[in-house]
């Protein structure tokens, strides 16, 4: 059986919220993974899907959480002020990136500064809110975490990078990797992503062009699907699970994406993600529920 290692997406679109009919089954809120282990829950960005997870919590019942940022756009950042816990006085909020605890800080206080919102800065939140540098083989929720760089935007030496990030069970049982955003481009970059991800149970990966649509807009730090399918059997990951979607994307135009990739590659065991469902990593395999 082993240690629990588990992934509840709330938010799977990238760039801007999207929720509407035709999206309701993969969803439409932007970037927000909850990563559920044996220990309190770890919220990977906070998207406007950290919205909906806030939503689960009671205030009467006193909230301990940690939230790993992969970077600072503004879909993976924008849930944050309506995160419920965040207005709960006994909350326990850590908030985790491999920037110095400062610059995260900072970056994360233009939500709160008066600019954007009615606040007066994130330190004067009701939650208890502490601010971390993670460091490599550090250790969150009872899981050893690591990060890489990813090729997004203006690529690692941008000073806002963004990170791609392991989780580890204590007992080694069980291994998930995280990369979103990623461009599966041919370089250096992918490769250590691909070593990095090497035999992982499960694999989050960007896809959030089609091959078509991924030739005009090469550079801009997201994968086409196709790139994404073979970076998974490249990493010889057991599971995929492709995310950011694109906002324009029908559940309809992902469902003829599967078919199509599927046909096309074989043996590749991936999936498109959808919000509320549990994606439960369990030897060798993935079980998957939907939940409220
Ligand atoms: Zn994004
Ligand atoms: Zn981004």
């Amino acid at each position: 059986m082993g240690s629990r290692l588990a992934v509840k997406f709330w938010g799977t679109r990238g760039i801007i919220p999207s929720p509407r009919r035709s999206t309701s089954v993969h969803g439409g809120n932007t970037s927000c993974i909850e990563i559920l282990s044996d220990r309190e829950p770890t919220i990977v960005d906070a998207g406007f899907g950290i919205c909906h997870l806030g939503e689960t919590y009671p205030e009467a019942k006193p909230i301990d959480v940690n939230i790993i940022f992969t970077h600072m756009h503004w879909d993976h950042i924008h849930g944050l002020p309506f995160f419920n816990p965040i207005y709960f006085p006994a909350s326990n909020i850590r908030l985790y990136s491999p920037l110095p605890a400062n610059t995260l800080k900072q970056e994360l206080d233009i939500l709160f500064n008066g600019s954007y919102s009615p606040f007066d800065g994130i330190e004067n939140m009701p939650a208890n809110i502490s601010f971390h540098q993670l460091n490599n083989g550090d250790v969150i929720a009872g899981l050893d975490v690591s990060f890489i760089n990813l090729q997004h935007a203006l690529g690692p030496n941008d000073k806002n990078p963004c990170y791609g990030y392991k989780f580890k069970t204590a007992d080694g049982d069980k291994t998930l990797t995280i990369a979103t955003d990623h461009e599966a481009l041919p370089n250096k970059v992918n490769q250590q992503v691909l070593d990095f991800a090497k035999g992982a149970d499960l694999m989050i990966h960007d896809a959030q062009y089609t091959l078509d649509e991924y030739q005009t807009k090469k550079g801009w730090g997201h994968s086409a699907m196709e790139h994404a399918v073979e970076n998974i059997s490249n990493a010889e990951a057991k599971l995929g699970l492709l995310t950011h979607h694109d906002p324009h994307r029908n559940d309809d135009d992902l469902q003829k994406m599967f078919i199509k990739l599927k046909a096309q590659y074989p043996g590749v065991s991936f999936e498109f993600a959808k919000e509320r469902v549990i994606y439960e990593i369990s030897h060798n395999n993935l079980q998957s529920k939907k939940t409220g």
